[in-house]
């Protein structure tokens, strides 16, 4: 009861403001998806993710970010094959076919905030690469429908890592997904791993950012000298999928989903 307290609930207005900027954010991050392609530079990306923030009245929220050793420099986080989440891109980091490119965006707009992530192959990769992809995509939408008032983090937890077990992938267990509204990380932490039936209780009005993270090779992770990067130890590739979720008498909602 002590840790559910501590988790905010949002009201109608508030879950509106949520509304518009977790729209905001999706649009954004479709835009700049589609603007992947072999040779493209992550810098060239991150100005399309500035300029397409400005055009819909919000601004990037990872910008400036306080980190372990610096604010975070740019618009939006492009981690590269091996890289888990956090990359910070740079006119040199390009990306080419065969790789993998995953867009970790945060808009603000109207005090709010919305968090989505995609991962997305950059020309033909190899099928193992392919399943990868799919498998934490699919996961997301899994661990997403249990969502619901009643049900615990936990249940969101289990869902996602159970999901990894049954195609032999690994979870990053030192990262999690987290209550997201008027700051970026709030309560509850939402691991990708645990146990059903543990963890605090979901209520109408909470709004999360669920986000497994899956890997082909171990769970081992290195974080990089430049205070953000994040690498799996074994070079092996890493997905990360990502949506914004309000917890619903009706079920949940997708809040960075693209609406028609
Ligand atoms: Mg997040």
């Amino acid at each position: 009861m002590e840790i559910a307290r501590m988790i905010s609930v949002k009201t109608e207005e508030e879950m509106e403001a949520m509304r518009r900027v977790g729209r905001a954010t999706a649009e954004v991050l479709d835009v700049v998806c589609r603007a992947v392609a072999p040779g493209v530079s992550t810098w060239d990306l991150d100005q399309i993710v500035a300029q397409e923030f400005k055009i819909r009245g919000a601004e990037s929220a990872s910008l400036g970010y306080a980190g372990r050793t610096c604010p975070f420099p740019a618009h939006a986080c492009f981690s590269i094959n091996d890289e888990v989440v956090h990359g910070i891109p740079s006119p040199g980091r390009k990306v080419y076919a065969g790789d993998i490119l995953s867009i970790d965006l945060v808009g603000r707009l109207g005090g709010f905030m919305g968090d989505s992530t995609r991962t997305v192959a950059v020309g033909a990769v190899p099928s193992e690469v392919n399943l990868l992809l799919k498998a934490t995509e699919a996961a997301l939408y899994e661990g997403i429908a249990v969502a619901v008032p009643g049900n615990r983090v936990g249940d969101i937890s289990e869902t996602i890592e159970s999901y990894a077990k049954k195609y032999r992938l690994s979870v990053v267990r030192e990262l999690t997904g987290h209550g997201i509204g008027r700051e970026m990380h709030e309560e509850p932490a939402i691991p990708n791993w645990g146990r059903k039936g543990t963890g605090p209780v979901l209520r109408e009005g909470m709004t999360l950012a669920i986000e497994p993270m899956f890997l082909l090779g171990g769970d081992a992770l290195v974080f990089s000298e430049d205070g953000w990067t994040v690498r799996t130890a074994d070079g092996k590739f890493a997905a990360h999928f990502e949506h914004t979720v309000a917890v619903t008498k009706s079920g949940p909602e997708i809040l960075t989903a693209l609406k028609n």
